[in-house]
């Protein structure tokens, strides 16, 4: 047994908790959560079926902790993981699994099949499985804050083209403020324009705010490869800076998986509570909007459809807010079939964008989104993930789909009415 194969079959099983052991017991074969899976309806490929991707941890389960599965190993029924199958298996739990969820909730006997496979990334990445693409970005988060490598002077130069462009001063590293603002790789470097639009509605609810040095990016990595230890490590920065600031709340950026990160996962990887409050922007938008503190003037007079970006929307429970938004501001505004939070995936999600080996099936299975698209007729898709974004921007260029992607914050700070603070 080669290290590598020992550290994720320790791994294996550290991960196999009781939740983990009763879902593998409870599965009664149906299928229903192929049906589920975006990567399995567009490929009509049996390999995609969720429960199938988990087959080398249930081995594990079976033959180690099983008196039936110790029985088959020992009379040769059933043999033992191997790296060559964990190889093969890689693509099947990065390439084709964006966590998105979808498969968790059809499962008639409450298997969570997206926490077996996050668990499951856990002894893939120990073995050494993990996509090159995951693997640097994960390496560039921890030693910089930013998967995409970005540097402070990167976030700098945006500073200063945000207060050129709004006629406002970023403040950078203010201690005891109501909010500390965090952004993604995606829109330091594509959206610029987020920290404008944020900045833009805080200061006219009269809210206080910053963005720090130490900690300017939410993204975490460590979630998408699988390693807690490397997770922990990556959101420390984030809770050590907003703790020390003295920030009352942390806002998640439009990011799906980093709301994930910093809104769930983080007091378990930190192993206490957190000394402030962690909200999606959307849900601080709507929290100004109902208290009158973020008015909006309507007049978005086009046919527009959203998008549920997973994390945020299924996983995360911020579904009705962007709806609120979008009814007040745009008249023409449609949803699609299959939304809120039975959502399908844009295909990008959960490391999938920063695997260069599963482009080519992540182009595939938008073939989803582009047939809900095409149903609906519109030219404008709003959304509040930035990856959601860059990988809809993509796909829509692959299939020559003259649709544009709008983020919802940019379009409130648009539309808000602007000098009223009565
Ligand atoms: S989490 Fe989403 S992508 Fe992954 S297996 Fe389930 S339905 Fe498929
Ligand atoms: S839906 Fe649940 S019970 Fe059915 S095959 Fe999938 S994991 Fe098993």
């Amino acid at each position: 047994m080669s290290a590598t194969l020992e550290r994720g079959m320790n791994a294996f099983r550290q991960v196999l908790d009781a939740p983990i052991a009763s879902f593998f017991s409870s599965c009664v074969h149906c299928g229903l959560c192929a049906e589920a899976c975006l990567f399995y309806t567009e490929t009509g490929d049996a390999q995609y079926t969720p429960i199938r991707k988990l087959e080398p941890l249930r081995r594990v389960w079976e033959q180690e902790f099983t008196v039936l599965g110790k029985l088959k190993k020992l009379v040769g029924l059933s043999q033992a993981v191997t790296d060559e199958e964990l190889a093969e298996w890689s693509p099947l739990v990065y390439d084709s699994c964006t966590m998105c969820g979808r498969c968790s909730m059809v499962c008639p006997v409450g298997n969570d099949l997206t926490y077996m496979i996050r668990k499951m990334r856990e002894g893939m990445s120990a073995a050494g499985h993990a996509p090159e693409g995951l693997i640097t970005a994960t390496q560039r988060s921890v030693t910089t804050g930013s998967p995409a490598g970005v540097k402070w002077a990167t976030v700098q130069a945006v500073v200063k083209r945000v207060e050129k462009e709004n006629g406002f001063s970023v403040p950078v590293d203010q201690a005891n403020v109501d909010y500390l603002v965090l952004m993604s790789s995606w829109e330091i470097l594509n959206f610029p324009e987020y920290l404008g639009a944020v900045g833009k509605i805080l200061n006219q609810a009269g809210a206080t705010w910053t963005i720090s040095q130490a900690a300017y990016e939410a993204t975490n990595s460590g979630i998408q490869i699988g390693s807690s230890d490397l997770a922990r490590e990556i959101v420390s920065r984030v809770v050590n800076t907003a703790e020390k600031l003295g920030a009352r709340c942390v806002i998640s950026p439009e990011c799906g998986h980093a709301y994930t990160a910093i809104r769930w996962d983080a007091p378990n990887l930190m192993g206490r509570p957190l000394g402030f409050e962690v909200k999606h922007i959307l849900e601080v938008l709507d929290d100004l909007r109902q208290s009158g503190r973020l008015k909006l003037k309507g007049g978005l007079d086009k046919p527009l459809t959203y998008h549920d970006p997973c994390q945020i929307s299924r996983r995360g429970g911020v579904y009705e807010q962007p709806r609120a938004f979008l009814h007040e501001l745009a008249p023409q505004f449609k949803e699609m079939n299959d939304t809120g939070t039975m959502n399908w995936c844009c295909g990008g999600g959960g490391g999938v964008s920063a695997n260069e080996r599963a482009e080519p099936l992540r182009m595939k299975v938008f073939k989803k989104k582009k047939a809900q698209i095409e149903e609906l007729g519109v030219k404008t898709m709003v959304t509040a993930c930035a990856n959601c974004r860059v990988v809809m921007e993509e796909a829509l260029e692959h299939y020559n789909m003259d649709i544009e992607v709008l983020g919802l914050t940019e379009l409130v700070a648009e539309y808000m009415v602007e000098d009223d603070k009565s």
